[in-house]
């Protein structure tokens, strides 16, 4: 009797052609030792760590309800790589140019013993940690996070008027506890705090302003980002983008602003800051302005997959690489690997037509 072989998708196939690769690479390979360019001349050096698919809000932009419902099953205890998995990873994206680290998700602080893998990831030398949060249980983990020694937090706040926000959170959370956690995380020292408030068309442009109010004078940096169509779920149209030039010229209209210089070459965020001496503020035109050309973040899913593009429409998955005994110089050499054949733009070619390419979900592996 004939066999029947079954067919790959592409997707399996990628993935045996990789790992292949990966296996049949000679170890007396010279060392691989960043910085570490990518097809298109851009080196490895951030790396986000997606802690949980799982969250408390149902942000109607990132995890809305009709795809994120009770029934929606998320990944299983056993799917989820182990902090020991994730630190050793880190560590190998280190001798590769990692210099950057930040923790996401889901929701980074719904997992269990996140403090432990703070600490655990502090302990690797020359990074930068950091972690981005919708503060829904700030107040109460800002000091002991700060205590196992991440650096500074970023906080997601999409409106200051409380009706607007637990419209967007779409779970009925009021704006208050998030206040509290932002004022718990400047006590811990946790700072500058970031506030990335993403803007939708017709449902928070009037919260612009607001916020601006709110925070001028602070030391917290507001940051607005254009509505993304990542993931295949948030209904995304491009008529519902507010363009970060529109976010300026609402903003100087009424607080005078200035542009300034990046912090570093490829940071993400366009600065400006008030005339009047009162901090700065940020926005963030993934649409209109691609940053593609300066892009340096590689991003790890919660379960391990690694992903070269938040747009990528498929990962690598690590977490079968690290359970089948893989050591460091083979893991770090399919990592390199990757990072060497990538050539990602997708922000540079987007169209009113390509949110309906298949995407993975920004909750599985985060922001
Ligand atoms: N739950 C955490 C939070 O909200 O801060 C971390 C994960 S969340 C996916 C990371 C960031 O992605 C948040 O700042 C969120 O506003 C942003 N985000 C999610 N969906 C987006 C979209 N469609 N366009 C632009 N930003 C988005
Ligand atoms: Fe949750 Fe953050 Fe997505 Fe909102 S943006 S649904 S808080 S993961
Ligand atoms: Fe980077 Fe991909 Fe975003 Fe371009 S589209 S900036 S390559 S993550």
């Amino acid at each position: 009797m004939t066999k029947t072989i079954p067919l790959l998708d592409a997707a399996e196939f990628a993935q045996q052609q990789f790992q292949q690769t990966v296996c049949n690479m000679r170890p007396a390979q010279p060392e691989i030792s960043p910085p570490l360019p990518d097809r298109r001349q851009r080196a490895l050096h951030d790396l986000r760590i997606s802690v949980t698919d799982r969250c408390n809000f149902r942000c109607t932009y990132c995890m809305p309800k009709n795809a994120f419902g009770r029934d929606h099953v998320f990944l299983a205890h056993d799917e989820v790589l182990r902090f020991e998995e994730i630190t050793r990873l880190a560590r190998l994206f280190t001798r590769l140019g990692v210099r950057k680290i930040r923790l996401t998700g889901g929701e980074p602080l719904l997992r269990k013993n996140i403090e432990r893998l703070i600490e655990m990831l502090a302990a690797i030398d020359g990074i930068d940690l950091t972690l981005t949060t919708n503060a829904s249980i700030l107040a109460k983990k800002a000091q002991n996070l700060r205590d196992a020694g991440l650096q500074r937090i970023t906080v997601s706040l999409d409106a200051i008027d409380d009706a607007t926000f637990r419209r967007m959170n779409d779970v009925n959370f009021p704006v208050a506890r998030v206040l509290e956690g932002i004022d718990a995380a400047a006590r811990a020292g946790l700072t500058p705090i970031k506030i990335n408030t993403v803007v939708k068309r017709g449902v928070n442009e009037n919260a612009i302003l607001p916020l601006i109010r709110a925070f001028k004078g602070s030391g917290h940096i507001v940051r607005f980002i254009e509505f993304m169509d990542v993931g295949a779920t948030n209904g995304w149209r491009m008529d519902d983008v507010v363009s970060a030039a529109e976010i300026v010229d609402i903003i100087n209209a009424e607080f005078p602003l200035e542009s300034i210089d990046p912090n570093y070459r490829g940071e993400v965020a366009e600065r400006w800051r008030f005339k009047d001496g009162g901090g700065e503020i940020g926005v963030i035109a993934s649409v209109t302005q691609a940053f593609c050309r300066d892009c340096t973040r590689m991003r790890l899913s919660t379960n391990g997959q690694l992903f070269t593009c938040l747009f990528a429409d498929r990962g690598y998955d690590f977490r079968a690489l690290l359970r089948d005994g893989a050591d460091d110089d083979t893991l770090t050499r399919a990592i390199a690997t990757l990072w060497q054949n990538r050539n990602d733009n997708y922000s540079e070619i987007r169209t009113a037509n390509t949110p309906r390419v298949k995407k993975v979900e920004m909750s599985y592996i985060g922001g």
